[in-house]
């Protein structure tokens, strides 16, 4: 039910690498008129800051220690999302295979965390006619309050097919190995891990074609928007 006085409407979308979380949650954003944002983006963004100022990456203290310092800039249109840091436009090299890898212990780093975790609130407040937010712990630690949370989830080799596609590699099985690394790393952090909320609607997207999983989400939102 489309209904353009609605209230601004939160929603949070979690899940893994590869489940097909950024363009389910960019299309549902889009189809729906609201704002989106891609917080692996942030994550990914502050560690390129860190890569190319030489800060090192084993070092929680040393990254704890600069943590404040880079400005990061997040547009949350879902047709043009886009990324800054300092001015400097970073979606190109946030995707990176360097950054890729050393992502998942910047994140971990707890000063890491409440800074970016700031930002994607004030976001996700200002957001005139809602948002929707993507990552791993929207549902759990950023956004409790979201009125509506969804959990994606894949079997391994569905990811990894997906992204080796993304990516353009042939090498599937290493894409799966890089891929369960970096989410074992993601699960088993101290602060605020990649986790389901309790009261989120777990979607499995192995057996879905992504148009599926977008008709999925559109409808639990407008399921949630009509109970209010
Ligand atoms: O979603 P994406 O794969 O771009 O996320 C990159 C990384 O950012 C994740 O592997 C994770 O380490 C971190 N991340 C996070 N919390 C979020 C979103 C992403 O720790 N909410």
């Amino acid at each position: 039910m489309e209904n353009g006085a609605a209230q601004p409407v939160i929603v949070a979308i979690d899940g893994p690498s590869g489940t097909g979380k950024s363009s389910t949650s960019k299309a549902v954003a889009a189809q729906l008129g609201l704002s989106y944002l891609d917080t692996g983006a942030q994550y990914r963004a502050i560690t390129w800051w860190m890569v190319t100022n030489g800060i090192d990456i084993d070092d929680p203290t040393a990254i704890a220690a600069v943590a404040g310092k880079p400005e990061i800039v997040s547009g949350t249109d879902p047709e043009n999302p886009t990324i800054t840091v300092d001015g400097t436009d970073v979606a190109g090299p946030i995707r990176s295979q360097e950054v890729t890898s050393k992502v998942s212990a910047v994140s971990a780093v707890p000063e890491v965390r409440a800074r970016i975790t700031e930002l994607q609130r004030s976001l996700a407040t200002s957001a005139e006619k809602g948002i929707v937010v993507e990552g791993r712990d929207i549902g759990t630690t950023v956004l409790p309050d979201a009125d509506l949370k969804v959990f994606l989830t894949a079997s391994p080799e569905a990811r990894a097919a997906r992204r080796s596609g993304e990516l353009k590699s042939t090498d599937v099985q290493a894409t799966r190995e890089a891929l369960i690394k970096r989410d074992a790393a993601d699960s088993s952090r101290k602060t605020s891990p990649l986790a389901k909320a309790d009261d989120a609607v777990e979607v499995d997207t192995t057996e879905l074609t992504l148009a599926q999983v977008i008709e999925c989400v559109v409808t639990l939102v407008e399921e949630k928007r009509a109970g209010k």
